[in-house]
């Protein structure tokens, strides 16, 4: 949106008018701003206007993407079928041939293609046909850009916590809604997205309202979606990565923290930030942590003990905060 100075300051001042001078400001960020990199990147996605408003983009876009972030966890599994050291890190064990591995992910890629096919496709193509995307000229300030995208990230993490929550608490709406997400109870990467078709869509709507209520830049938003598919893969990766951003990032909850909820159905209700469920009582300790706080030598002792011993071990304990 342009916003111009009076015309009566400007005679005023001895000054030519707005249209004169053209000269705009826009809301985004003042025009000296830190945006060059990203002005350049704007412009060149602007030029793409006709195929960024395809009916089917964000649907192909976000299955794609899932898919794509998914794969180097598919790598880390396959190979820790062959040498065991590549599950150091992993929060749950599954000694499991490859063929099984293997099958478990081809079997959750299907029904995420189906419900992305039959229900996602359909009903993104029918809101981006009616739908007015807007293109303004300016990119967003790097400032604007974090700030807007961190925005999203807060609200998002406050909506979805309490449709978490209102899913648990009421058993028809968790039977038909959430319940497709807690088959897996040891979770993988690619089953961020193995939810219903209504929690699919809901997501979507959650996402969409918290970019809409922001009223972030188009870059902005995209960035946010972008992000929000990377944390909630990295939220089911099952991986206690040193480079996760929960652990250069505390307020984030990260694998272990959703692990948890996956393991006793209840707790840790939040995507992504812990304050919610500290704050509401339903924050779920990892004992995990406290080992690493020693040194984390408790628990490698622990998981070398066991990654020589049964099929499916779970290494977390869990207490109510
Ligand atoms: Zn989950
Ligand atoms: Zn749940």
């Amino acid at each position: 949106m342009l916003r111009t100075l009076p015309v009566d300051n400007l005679i005023r001042l001895n000054m030519k008018p707005m249209a004169d001078i053209n000269c705009t400001f826009d809301q985004h960020g003042d025009p000296n701003g830190d945006r060059l990199l990203l002005q350049a990147l704007w412009d060149d996605l602007r030029a793409r206007r006709e195929f960024l408003t395809s009916p089917y983009l964000p649907a192909c876009f976000a299955f794609f993407i899932h898919i794509l972030l998914c794969s180097p966890f598919l790598v880390f599994e396959a190979l820790g079928c062959f040498w065991p050291r590549m599950h150091f890190y992993r929060i749950s064990r599954n000694a499991e041939p490859l063929g099984l591995c293997l099958q478990r992910w081809v079997d959750c890629f299907w029904r995420i293609f189906i419900k992305y096919l039959t229900t996602i496709l359909p009903a993104s193509a029918l809101y981006q046909s009616v739908r007015n995307p807007i293109f303004p000229e300016l990119a967003p300030s790097w400032r604007v850009l974090i700030a807007e995208v961190i925005a999203c990230l807060l609200l998002f993490d406050a909506l979805f916590f309490i449709w978490h929550y209102s899913m648990h608490r009421v058993p028809w709406l968790y039977r038909i809604v959430h319940q497709a997400h807690h088959q897996n109870r040891i979770t993988f990467a690619l089953t961020a997205q193995d939810a219903s078709p209504a929690e699919l869509l809901s997501l979507q709507v959650l996402a969409l309202t918290s970019a809409w209520v922001v009223g972030c830049h188009p870059l902005s938003e995209a960035l946010f979606h972008l992000l929000n598919t990377w944390l909630a893969v990295e939220d089911h990766c099952g991986y206690d990565l040193p480079w996760a951003l929960h652990r250069l990032l505390p307020c984030f909850g990260g694998a272990p923290f959703h692990q948890a909820h996956h393991h006793v159905y209840r707790g840790n209700y939040a995507p992504y930030f812990r304050h919610w469920d500290w704050l509401c009582g339903t924050y779920l300790r990892v004992r995990e942590e406290a080992g690493r706080k020693h040194g984390g030598r408790t628990m490698r002792r622990r998981r070398r003990r066991k990654s020589l011993g049964s099929d499916c071990v779970c290494m977390c304990t869990y207490n109510k905060a």
